[in-house]
């Protein structure tokens, strides 16, 4: 596999037994938990730190793991790509799309199925604007609790959802916590999915204080950096013009997660139902 020192492989479609992780405890299909409203609880349960999913990543590398999968652009460019999750939220969202207009800025929005479902026209005047609208599973459920026909299920209704509400499909997603484990890499494959993590996470689902948000985005953002950021975190929206602002002034400029992942070698042929992974040794990565 193609090697060029700062990074390995980000993506790739070569399909490669085995797996990257012990086998997990018990799995339970979707259909038997307890429905799980949209609220706080969203944020609850670990997320992958911005280091384990790098240690992660180059940890699947070494064993030439491989599958479709974005973990930040090109680090020879000043681009880089916001992303908001777990939307679309009825008291936030709008606020928050206004803001990225005035800014004239387009993000991704990794949305919840269910939330998109209550509240299409949110994700529809997302895509209308601009923006990119991806997939984050239906339930917000962490995939690696659940068999592989759940974790099937999640992606499908979500990318459902999704096509409902703004009539394009996407291949697109990220799994809630950035968690998963080889039967998350092997529906990732059938599906022909990719799946988008990120480089750099404020945390601002804490609600740390708007001025840390701030400060530990300006300090840790890079060429090619994935921001995890959400839009139900009332903080995130509050110094959301200052911190595009304060990238413009550094000289980033903003990209979806599509064209972000095209530029590293993931590539289109027709349009977006059709992604592939280049899978060509020795294509730029
Ligand atoms: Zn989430």
């Amino acid at each position: 596999m193609h090697r060029n020192g700062w990074f390995i492989a980000s993506v790739a479609a070569i399909i490669v037994s085995g797996g990257c992780s012990a086998p997990g405890g018990a799995k339970h299909d979707p259909a038997s938990a307890a429905p799980q409203a949209p609220s706080d609880k969203l944020y609850e349960g670990r997320y992958l730190s911005t280091s384990e999913v790098r240690a992660k990543h180059e940890w699947e590398a070494e064993r030439s793991i491989h599958f479709s999968k974005l973990v930040r652009g090109n680090p020879k460019t000043k681009r880089i790509a916001l992303t908001f999750d777990d939307g679309p939220h009825p008291d936030y969202t709008p606020q928050l799309l206004d803001e990225l207009k005035a800014a004239k800025v387009r993000a991704t929005f990794f949305v919840i199925g269910k939330m998109v479902d209550a509240h299409p026209e949110l994700a529809a005047r997302e895509a209308a604007e601009g923006h990119e609208v991806a997939n984050h599973t239906y339930n917000h459920r962490r995939l690696p609790t659940l068999t592989d026909a759940g974790i099937e299920q999640e992606l499908t209704l979500g990318a459902d959802a999704i096509r409902r509400a703004i009539g394009a499909p996407t291949k697109l997603y990220r799994p809630p916590g950035g968690e998963y484990d080889d039967d998350v890499i092997n529906v990732t494959r059938r599906l022909g999915d990719c799946m988008v993590l990120w480089t750099d996470d404020p945390a601002d689902y804490a609600n740390p204080g708007p001025n840390v948000i701030v400060e530990r985005t300006m300090r840790a953002v890079s060429n090619g950096g994935i921001l995890l950021l959400h839009d139900g975190a009332k903080e995130s929206l509050g110094i959301l013009p200052e911190l595009l602002a304060g990238l413009k002034a550094r000289g980033f400029t903003f990209v979806t997660c599509s064209e972000m992942a095209r530029e590293r070698g993931i590539i289109t042929t027709g349009g977006p139902d059709t992604w592939k992974a280049a899978a060509a040794p020795g294509a730029k990565r």
